[in-house]
């Protein structure tokens, strides 16, 4: 299974088909129409078929998908078999929020350990995760640590992503305003919540739904 060949904008829709599977998969279900998927995670069928042929699942006219055979391929392709451990800066409001949440119900994720510059939040555990001074950052992120979620102030945010990228780290999830420069080899993805909220509204504003353009999902 060549996983270059998934196109990015089918990769990101990923985790959200797999939510959906595992839970049809507990429920026992053997199969799942495109209608049916396209219903629960609210992407058209068409762009839900063109995704699945690239998972190799070719959905049968009256049968649907594979529920065994789509599970199977996405636990592969997303490595649900294998933890990435998380380290997370800055537990501010929406840092802590985060090591409480902890992703771990449906996803392959953990924050295993915690950073702040304030002595005040040394020394916590929050949500079973332990909190260290950020110049302990060298020093406990070994290499098992590949991603950092940055929750600190936005002036903080460059300093902070450079010491992680030189402790190892590859992957930033970037939740400050600020627009960090990194290496080629480490990829930032980047949620400002106040600018997506703000989209949100205008979108709201100035193109509301309109039904009629909504696609009728198909029958495979
Ligand atoms: P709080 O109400 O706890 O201050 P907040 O989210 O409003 O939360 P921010 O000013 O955004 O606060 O800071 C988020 C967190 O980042 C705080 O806990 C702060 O101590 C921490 N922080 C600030 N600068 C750094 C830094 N250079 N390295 C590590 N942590 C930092």
């Amino acid at each position: 299974m060549d996983q270059h060949k998934i196109p990015q904008a089918t990769a990101k829709r990923l985790p959200l088909y797999y939510r959906f599977i595992n839970n049809l998969h507990s429920q026992g279900k053997q199969r799942v129409s495109s209608k049916e998927l396209s219903e629960a995670v609210k992407v058209d069928s068409a762009t839900i078929r063109r995704d699945f042929s690239y998972f190799g699942a070719l959905g049968k006219k009256g049968y649907g998908y594979n529920v065994n055979y789509l599970v199977t391929f996405f636990r592969k392709t997303l490595d649900q078999d294998e933890t990435t451990k998380v380290a997370l800066i800055g537990v501010g409001n929406l840092g802590t929020a985060f090591l409480h949440y902890n992703f771990t119900k449906n996803n392959n994720t953990k924050i295993e350990m915690a950073f702040d510059a304030n002595a005040e939040k040394i020394g916590n555990d929050i949500g079973g995760v332990p909190v260290y001074h950020i110049d302990e950052v060298e020093e406990r992120l070994n290499e098992d640590v590949s991603v950092a979620i940055l929750t600190v102030p936005a002036q903080a945010a460059q300093g902070i992503a450079d010491r992680m990228i030189e402790a190892g780290v590859v992957g930033i999830l970037n939740f400050t305003p600020a627009r960090i420069n990194v290496p080629a080899h480490v990829r930032v993805h980047h949620i400002d919540l106040a600018v997506e909220l703000q989209a949100l509204v205008y979108f709201l504003k100035h193109y509301p739904m309109d039904e009629e353009e909504v696609e009728e999902p198909e029958e495979e």
